[in-house]
């Protein structure tokens, strides 16, 4: 049985479970599982390191053997070992929606992975509406970065924080990811291109995910295009994605310890920060869509 997903990392016959990164090769192979692997029912996910036995470089084929542990498991995509999420919204065209902002920022923290939040196409705006932006993300408790692709402004820092690490891409469409990601990947439009053929219909769908190359260093993997992502958390855990609320909770506790933070009597969430009534409208939808999942049963 093949895997389909394309493995990067493949790190040769290595009984080390500390594997030398030194010895990385940019080769892929086409591997199999272990039959030992499929008996223990363990699935290879894109972003694993694996353990690869008898690999025949010149015929490109292997067979995964073992998978070393994971520091993290992304749902979706499913990409294991993700060291951070870098969301992009763009300052204008589209519009920056602080609500649609907020429900791409619950989702990456409920991923549990630091977030990088980059506000691209900045020569569309002012400097000022630039630092409004600037200031009022600062108060929601990121700092957040700016880029022009156009002007070539703020890409150096970037590919400084993508170095080295597994970066998953998200954002609503039109923010300019492709964009970027061409940018950052002079290759990543030729590869697109290249499986045009045989893996065509996987291109598009979710299954296909894959990681590109950084050049200096890093992987790189692109998101699905949606502009709505689902909300899905339990209501008990929206607070802990905000870090305004997050930080309340750090220094002190509400009355009740199952307070959702509406108008419980010695809440310590509730306040006068920014996004509390765009948190009190996501909690409403949480409660519902977590309602009907339990009439689901
Ligand atoms: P995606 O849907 O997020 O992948 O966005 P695209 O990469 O397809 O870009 C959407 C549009 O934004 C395209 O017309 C790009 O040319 C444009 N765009 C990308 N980067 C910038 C930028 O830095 N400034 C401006 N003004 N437009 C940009
Ligand atoms: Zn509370």
């Amino acid at each position: 049985e093949s895997i389909k997903t394309s493995l990067e990392n493949l790190i040769p016959g290595t009984q080390n479970p500390e594997p030398n990164l030194d010895h990385l090769t940019p080769e892929m192979l086409l591997c199999t599982r272990r039959s030992r692997l499929k008996k223990l029912g363990q699935q290879v996910m894109v972003g694993d390191r694996v353990e690869i036995v008898e690999p025949d470089w010149q015929g490109g084929r292997g067979a995964i053997s073992a998978v070393l542990p994971r520091k993290s498991e992304l749902d979706r995509p499913p990409i294991a070992n993700t060291d951070q999420i870098l969301l992009v919204f763009a300052m204008a065209e589209p519009t920056l929606d602080p609500h649609q902002l907020t429900r791409f920022l619950v989702k990456a923290e409920s991923s549990h992975l630091p977030i990088c939040l980059c506000f691209s196409k900045t020569d569309l705006v002012t400097t000022e509406v630039q630092a409004q932006w600037k200031h009022r993300i600062q108060q929601w408790g990121y700092q957040p970065r700016f880029i022009s692709l156009h002007q070539q402004i703020g890409l150096t820092g970037l590919f400084d924080q993508l170095r080295d690490r597994i970066t998953v891409v998200a954002g609503p469409s039109g923010v300019g990811k492709s964009s970027l990601i061409n940018h950052l990947i002079p290759l990543a439009k030729l590869r697109v291109g290249e499986v045009s053929g045989k893996l065509a219909r996987g291109r598009h769908t979710t299954r296909h995910i894959e990681l590109f190359d950084l050049p200096a260093g890093g992987l790189l993997a692109d998101t699905p295009g949606f502009n709505q992502p689902d909300l899905d958390c339990h209501p008990q855990d929206l607070a802990d994605y905000f870090p305004e609320a997050r930080h309340r909770l750090a220094d002190a506790s509400c009355q009740f310890s199952n307070c959702l933070h509406q108008d419980e009597p010695g809440c310590v969430v509730r306040g006068d920060w920014e996004r509390y009534e765009i948190y009190l409208a996501m909690l409403q939808e949480a409660i519902a869509h977590h309602q009907a999942c339990d009439r689901q049963g």
